[in-house]
């Protein structure tokens, strides 16, 4: 078997590769190796709608099956690429199957950090990255009584929302001294640690995590002071491990993740990788190398290669966007916040709808918007900008963010 190009992993990344390469009219032979059964498919929704059972499986799909057929992409699904032979140009997967390629795209995003405890792998302890993760969770929290969530980042407060929606009990553990402590200000965390307490949520901060206990199931969380929450099912959201081994294995330099470069090209040739493994150098964040775990990045990064293989070579160079749904609110940010050295209020919390906009050296970096849809779409033309504002503009409310700009 020999494929113009060969893209590891049919997620985003992968997808969008595919059809930004027929979409440019490349017509060589490509092939999507997905170690999942399923046609790709969105991610997001596996902590939101699809957990909540809003939408089906099939309206979260990235393509309906038949484009994938009508375009000549063939998808090789359930196989997992073990190892690659960069000399050789070709992978090999998980049932010996060895696939020539030309050109090979890496985007195979990673699997759920669990917890390196006592008991972290018992039955009903469940993280969440697949269709089948979250199938699994589903059917776990319909007949729990108790649900733990550890992690207070996107995907466990996303999962918290669902549940306390549907009546469950919960209790969220975060380590940190406050929920979203690596992605959002201050006062953002503040904002939605309140809003899942008024949910009902049993939220706790600072606490660690000694052991999951139970049998041949989890029956509670064991906490480093002793205390033992009782739970059925324990959700844990703590981030993920990059799925890179087999590359690292044939030699590509990185650890975290495997470095490429502003075209998204590995150190070996040939071999791209985008997504949530690719550890870049982003101009949003100040030139620092670092991974970025959203929907933007894997399909910008997915355009950067496929143009790229076009012939059409343009650095990566594009705004990261995020959103988190949870409850009513519907959280909109653009550009990174990290390093921020000012933080500025627009709005008022109580009122449910507010932004909050991050300055470095009196430059906007980036903006939190909840329910402020507007804010959010020109809140990316001051970041794009690197706006220089004051305070007392960003705050004033009666004033479009768009006004700030130069003429
Ligand atoms: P993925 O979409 O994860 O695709 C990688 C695929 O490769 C997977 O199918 C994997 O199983 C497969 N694979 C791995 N190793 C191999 C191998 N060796 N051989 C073959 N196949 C392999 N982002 C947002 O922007 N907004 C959100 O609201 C948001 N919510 C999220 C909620 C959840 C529950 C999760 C899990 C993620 C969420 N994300 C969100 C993140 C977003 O889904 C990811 O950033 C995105 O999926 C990354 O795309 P990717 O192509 O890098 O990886």
């Amino acid at each position: 078997m020999h494929f113009d190009v060969v893209i590891v992993g049919a997620g985003h990344g992968g997808a969008q590769v595919a059809v930004m390469l027929r979409t440019q009219k490349f017509e060589g032979s490509i092939a999507i190796v997905g170690d999942e059964p399923e046609f790709p498919y969105e991610r997001p929704p596996l902590s939101k709608e699809y957990f909540a059972g809003e939408k089906e499986f099939e309206r979260i799909q990235i393509r309906p099956a038949k484009y994938w057929d009508d375009r000549n992409v063939t998808m090789l699904l359930g196989k997992r690429v073990v190892s690659v032979d960069s000399a050789g140009h070709s992978v090999t997967t998980s049932d010996g199957e060895v696939i020539g390629y030309g050109k090979l795209v890496w985007a195979a995003g990673g699997a759920p950090r669990m917890l390196p405890i006592p008991g972290g792998d018992l039955p009903g302890v469940q993280g969440v990255r697949t269709r089948a993760d979250a199938d699994v969770m589903k059917a776990a929290s319909e007949t729990a009584r108790q649900i733990v969530v550890i992690g207070g980042g996107y995907i466990g407060l996303e999962a918290a929302a669902v549940l306390r929606k549907a009546g469950k009990k919960v209790v969220l553990l975060e380590a940190l001294d406050r929920v979203l402590a690596r992605v959002a200000g201050e006062p953002l965390s503040r904002f939605y640690e309140q809003e899942h307490r008024d949910h009902g949520v049993d939220l706790r901060l600072g606490v660690a995590v000694s052991a999951i206990e139970g049998g041949d199931h989890v029956t509670g969380v064991r906490l480093a002071d002793g205390e033992v929450i009782p739970a059925d099912l324990v959700i844990v959201g703590i981030g993920i491990v990059p799925a890179v081994e087999p590359l690292i294995a044939a030699g590509a330099d990185g650890g975290n993740g495997v470095r490429v470069d502003r075209l998204c090209k590995t150190s070996l040739p040939d071999i791209y990788a985008i997504g949530d493994c690719a550890a870049h150098v982003n101009d949003f964040a100040e030139g620092a190398e670092i991974r970025l775990e959203s929907v933007q990045n894997a399909n910008d990064q997915a355009n950067v290669v496929a143009k790229g293989i076009c012939g059409d070579e343009a650095p990566y160079h594009a705004i990261p966007w995020f959103w988190s749904n949870q409850y009513d609110l519907k959280l909109q940010t653009a550009g990174l916040s990290t390093g921020y050295d000012q933080a500025v209020l627009r709005g008022d919390p109580a009122t449910r709808s507010f932004s909050v906009v991050y300055l470095k050296a009196g430059r906007v970096i980036a903006i939190d918007c909840v329910n402020r849809a507007k804010d959010y779409v020109q809140g990316r033309m001051i970041v794009t900008a690197g706006l220089a504002a004051s305070e007392a503009q960003l705050a004033d409310i009666e004033t479009p963010l768009k006004e700030l700009l130069p003429a």
